[in-house]
């Protein structure tokens, strides 16, 4: 059995998982319009590649970008592309962008599927350009390029692939029951992101009450008679699943401060993620569908969907029988690091692992905040060792600088403080907005270095210019004078 570390901090929060996790996958039905943001992640912004009245068939690209964090976007179905107009987009901002939108015409005629023969015969560089063609992102929530974590470049070593099964945030069962569902799209996944990496060791983790997921996927293990791929069970602790955590649980090593899996050997996938590559790579299929977890107390029934990308979440919950009366709150993602949507009409994206439809008792409503005792019940349950209260008073002050002092980039957002401070202060808003602000006041020097740099460029041009004019009159006054001297020597000469 493979030897377990554990991490500083963490909390052993309710799973709630019972709801959805014991159900098979139910195939949500083809809506009837699909919805695209062109906005990927914060600052990577799509442009179309169709126009309102172009059809479209299910797996064409219908949006791309040059930006090395995009990928290209895909139709889910066939049908028209109706308009390019601003909707709600899935964003803690509530804000509206542009968007995609394709009204379905019942066919779901696609593209020809183009698979690999054989990839273990493909370079890396290829199966990297194929995976990002076919537009697969981690799906574990980030939602970042595969591609780019596939290319780690090449003064690191990489050593070991982790994908991660541990789903530690309560209700979300997504991942599980895809490990239960399809552990050999998983098994074969992970051997095509071995041999992208040409890495030997390869370890599943899954959380130790995944009795089944870890059954299937030693089962799928077994049958690719593959000896370099391994299944691991962790202990069940909120962040397992934060990547650098996941790390230090299975291979005991410390991820640096500001720095990445891939400097201490490691790249972490998701599993679902494993999944989508198998279908690219070895059934040729773009990433257009992905299985949500639709649960809460506020949603009748409680199950997990393979859903377009791009459905609008409310054909979902109506296809679980509707709203319960108790419903408060929707959010997109878990309870913990989760973000509150203000209305349904909202389409799913591939970051989107759960919709949860919170009833009153399942969500903190108004809190009432109490000022800091300075117990430090918040340090000893952050799983990335911080100090969370010296973060909350400078991020209060707008000391940006002291914030990143105490390496505030280097927390994961994952709430664990703001769940134990006896004060209910609402520690993460403090930090994502101190984040904002940092990013934004960074954003802003970079422009104005911009600027700085283009005004001595033309200071500079300007100089030359004028020096290149003076160079230029005095060589021809140069010339005139000695024309002149000649003329006189000849009159001279007469
Ligand atoms: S847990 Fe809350 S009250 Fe205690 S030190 Fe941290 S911020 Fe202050
Ligand atoms: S939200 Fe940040 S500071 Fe708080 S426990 Fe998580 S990582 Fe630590």
């Amino acid at each position: 059995m493979l030897k377990t570390w554990r991490f500083h901090g963490g909390l052993r929060l309710p799973a709630h998982k019972n709801l959805s996790a014991h159900r098979p996958i139910v195939n949500a039905e083809l809506p009837k319009q699909l919805i695209y943001p062109l906005q990927q992640r914060p600052g990577v912004q799509l442009k179309a590649t169709v126009a309102p009245g172009d059809t479209v068939l299910r797996g064409q690209i219908i949006a791309d970008s040059d930006h090395f964090l995009a990928t290209p976007l895909h139709a889910a179905s066939s049908g028209t592309v109706k308009s390019i107009e601003d909707r709600i987009i899935p964003h803690p901002s509530g804000l509206s962008d542009p968007c995609i939108i394709i009204d379905t015409d019942g066919r779901d005629e696609a593209l020809p599927p183009e698979p690999v023969e054989d990839y273990r015969l493909e370079p890396a560089a290829t199966l990297r350009a194929k995976i990002r063609q076919a537009g697969i992102v981690g799906l574990g929530g980030a939602a970042f390029p595969t591609s780019i974590k596939l290319n780690p470049g090449p003064q690191r070593h990489i050593d070991t692939l982790i994908l991660n099964g541990a789903e530690c945030e309560p209700y979300i069962t997504c991942d599980n029951v895809l490990m239960q569902a399809e552990p050999d799209a998983i098994v074969q996944g992970a051997l095509i992101l071995m041999h992208a990496l040409q890495v030997g060791d390869g370890i599943i983790a899954v959380e130790d009450h995944m009795t089944e997921a870890f059954q299937a996927l030693s089962a799928a293990i077994e049958q690719s008679r593959d000896r370099r791929l391994t299944v691991v069970k962790i202990p069940a602790l909120y962040p397992t699943g934060g990547e650098k955590q996941l790390i230090r649980v299975v291979t005991g090593k410390e991820t640096p401060s500001g720095g990445i899996p891939a400097d201490v050997g490691v790249i972490c996938q998701n599993v679902g993620t494993a999944a989508a590559v198998y279908n690219a790579i070895c059934r040729g299929l773009p990433l257009t569908e992905r299985v949500v977890t639709v649960t809460g107390q506020g949603v009748k029934q409680q199950q997990n969907m393979r859903a377009r990308i791009g459905t609008p979440i409310s054909d979902l919950i109506n296809q679980c029988g509707g709203y319960q009366d108790s419903v408060e709150r929707l959010i997109m993602g878990g309870p913990m690091m989760g973000f509150a949507l203000p209305e349904d009409d909202i389409p799913i994206v591939k970051a989107t692992n759960c919709i949860l439809a919170a009833a009153g008792s399942e969500v903190a409503t108004s809190k009432e905040t109490r000022p800091c005792i300075r117990c430090g019940d918040c340090a000893k349950a952050c799983p990335v060792d911080l100090l969370p209260q010296q973060l909350y008073w400078h991020s209060r002050a707008g000391n940006l600088e002291k914030c990143k002092e105490f390496s505030l980039f280097d927390c994961i957002e994952c709430g664990c403080c703001e769940v134990v401070c006896p004060s209910q202060i609402p520690l993460v808003q403090y930090y994502r907005a101190a984040k904002s602000k940092t990013i934004a006041k960074a954003k802003e020097a970079e422009k104005a270095a911009i600027a700085k740099r283009r005004h001595d460029f033309l200071l500079e041009r300007k100089a030359r210019e004028q020096a290149e004019r003076a160079e230029r009159s005095r060589r021809k006054k140069e010339a005139l004078a000695k024309l002149k001297a000649a003329e006189t020597a000849t009159e001279g000469a007469e």
